[in-house]
């Protein structure tokens, strides 16, 4: 056989048993294929396993400042969910890991513990921490889910653990140069990308609203939909993007089944009508009929009794006629009446999508502002902020004017919905936006921001004193329950707050908020965090 053949056969023996292309498979299953004897194995053996698993477990257990228990879980589910099928890859992606746990400042209490890093007990001077903490921002920068990234940070953990071990070398600095443009070109690379996608979003949201009927809920949404997106493309502004798109595809689609439904019902209606037009037709001629014999046996009739007894057999089958007739006069005017309620079920329907989108800053669930609202009380705000910074100026020189920006999201309402119906998850928004509504003072704005998110607005507070009115509320909230169906139900809801900085519009300062929710989210939920 040829060498491009044996090539060729040993592909497709990994491909047979699913094990990735790396080189050491791919030598293996060639040496195999020629009849070789095996090349020799770099696989880790039972006993670097052991030491492996010994270091995980006492780095779980370990705590240190950036990598917290959750964020060591899910980075190890991920390292053990994307190299399962090749062990000397899943052992060098476990090492990687390791070390970047244990190039994590340890907390207070931890610095002194017996398995500490030997990279940090290396450490010597300031320098070997600056690059420890270059290195772990550009491989969390690095885009987790792509192997050849993935392969990079790894490399930089290892290019910068050696760092500190050995020090540099002219060799070594060439390498980490090397590395680093690496990963300079891949994530420029990912900034066009992003560039691209924010370009293509705005090109579909343009698109939708072209597409969208005249005047319907979908072209208002549609609208929501581009403003959202020609502000920038942010990761609060794309998941609103997204949500909105969600929402409209939902409504669309109920007002459909709506129509399809009212359409059925009306079509089953002209068909009954068809039946009884046409019965009521052949009764009107089978009485015909024997209004035309009735006739004939008169004409023959010799005795008063002869004609006693065709009378009344033609008053009674005129009787017959009558009962019928206004039995189906009756139900026609039931299927009238029933035919215009559908009509206007379907055109009451569209009228509400209509004025959910027109309608100035209510929501129609919770009844505390949308999104419209939000944006009209932020801008009362800065007015009445700009007006007091005046009359501050006039007199004595007062602090900066605050404005406490909050993001709520309720916590695993997916589960609730799931669990127990969505109009016990629409039940428990109204209850959650009543119970923030109740407790906040009159001058502070909440308004539902979509789905399960509130954003509260609370004038000249600063950020960690509305951290703690939110935490107070969430305290409350979790004492507190709401009925469904006779069933008790929990609602908590986690939150992040961020103070308004000057000149910055509000979905800069939900951007930050919203960070601070990922991080109360991250960190068990229930909980408020300051960004
Ligand atoms: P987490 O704690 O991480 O926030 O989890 P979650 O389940 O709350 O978050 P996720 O964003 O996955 O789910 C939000 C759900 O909210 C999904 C959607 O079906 C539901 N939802 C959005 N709007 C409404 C609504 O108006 N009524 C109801 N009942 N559910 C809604
Ligand atoms: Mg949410
Ligand atoms: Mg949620």
């Amino acid at each position: 056989m040829s060498p491009a053949e044996i090539a060729k056969g040993a592909l497709r023996r990994l491909a047979q048993s699913r094990q990735e292309p790396t080189p050491d498979n791919f030598a293996r299953a060639y040496a195999e294929e020629a009849g070789q004897p095996p090349p020799p194995d770099h696989r880790a053996t039972g006993a670097q396993w052991a030491g492996l698993i010994e270091r995980l477990v006492r780095g779980l257990e370990r705590g240190s400042r950036q990598w917290t228990p959750a964020r060591k879980k899910d980075s190890l589910q991920r390292v053990l969910e994307g190299s399962s099928r090749d062990a000397a890859r899943l052992q060098q992606r476990l090492q990687s890991l390791l070390q970047a746990w244990d190039n994590d400042t340890p907390l207070e209490g931890d610095a002194g513990a017996p398995d500490a890093s030997p990279l940090v007990a290396a450490a010597d001077g300031q320098w070997p921490r600056v690059t420890r903490s270059l290195q772990s921002a550009l491989s969390a920068a690095l885009p987790s889910g792509e192997p050849r990234a993935a392969e990079l940070a790894d490399e930089l953990a290892l290019l910068a653990g050696r760092l500190a071990a050995e020090g540099a070398s002219a060799e070594l600095v060439g390498a980490i140069e090397t590395a680093t443009a690496r990963a300079q070109r891949l994530l420029g690379h990912r900034h066009r990308l992003f560039d691209d996608l924010g370009r293509l979003c705005a090109e579909l949201g343009a698109g939708l609203v072209d597409l969208a009927e005249d005047d319907s809920w979908a072209r208002g949404q549609c609208e929501l939909l581009q403003t959202q997106l020609s502000s920038g493309v942010g990761a609060r502004g794309v998941r609103t993007a997204t949500e909105l798109l969600a929402e409209t595809r939902e409504r669309q689609r109920r007002v459909r089944d709506e129509r399809a439904a009212a359409s059925r019902a009306l079509r089953d209606l002209i068909q009954r009508l068809l039946g009884e037009l046409g019965e009521l037709d052949d009764q009107a001629g089978r009485f015909g009929d024997s209004l035309g014999q009735h006739a004939e046996a008169i004409a023959r009739a010799d005795s008063l009794e002869s004609l006693a007894g065709v009378v009344q057999a033609l008053v009674a089958e005129s009787q017959a006629v009558g009962q019928h007739l206004s039995k189906t006069r009756q139900r026609l005017q039931q299927d009238h009446t029933r035919a215009a309620e559908l009509e206007q079920r379907v055109r009451s329907l569209e009228s509400e999508l209509r004025r959910l989108s027109d309608e100035a800053s209510t929501d129609a669930l919770t009844a505390v502002a949308n999104r419209r609202g939000l944006q009209q009380a932020f801008e009362t705000e800065l007015v009445q902020m700009a007006r007091s910074g005046h009359a501050a100026g006039a007199s004595a020189p007062a602090a900066a004017p605050t404005l406490a920006v909050g993001l709520i999201d309720i916590d695993n309402f997916k589960k609730l919905n799931d669990s127990l119906g969505h109009a016990a998850g629409d039940v428990a928004l109204k209850s959650l936006a009543a119970a923030v509504r109740d407790r906040l003072r009159p001058v502070d704005t909440v308004a539902r921001f979509g789905g399960e998110e509130f954003v509260v607005l609370l004038p000249a507070t600063p950020a960690d004193e509305a951290q703690q009115v939110l935490t107070r509320l969430q305290r409350e909230l979790t004492a507190s329950l709401f009925m469904h169906d006779g069933r008790e139900v929990f609602v908590t809801f986690s939150a992040g707050v961020t103070a308004w900085r000057s000149g910055e519009t509000l979905d800069t300062a939900l951007e930050r908020a919203d960070e601070a929710l990922y991080e109360a989210k991250r960190t068990g939920k229930n909980r408020t965090c300051l960004c």
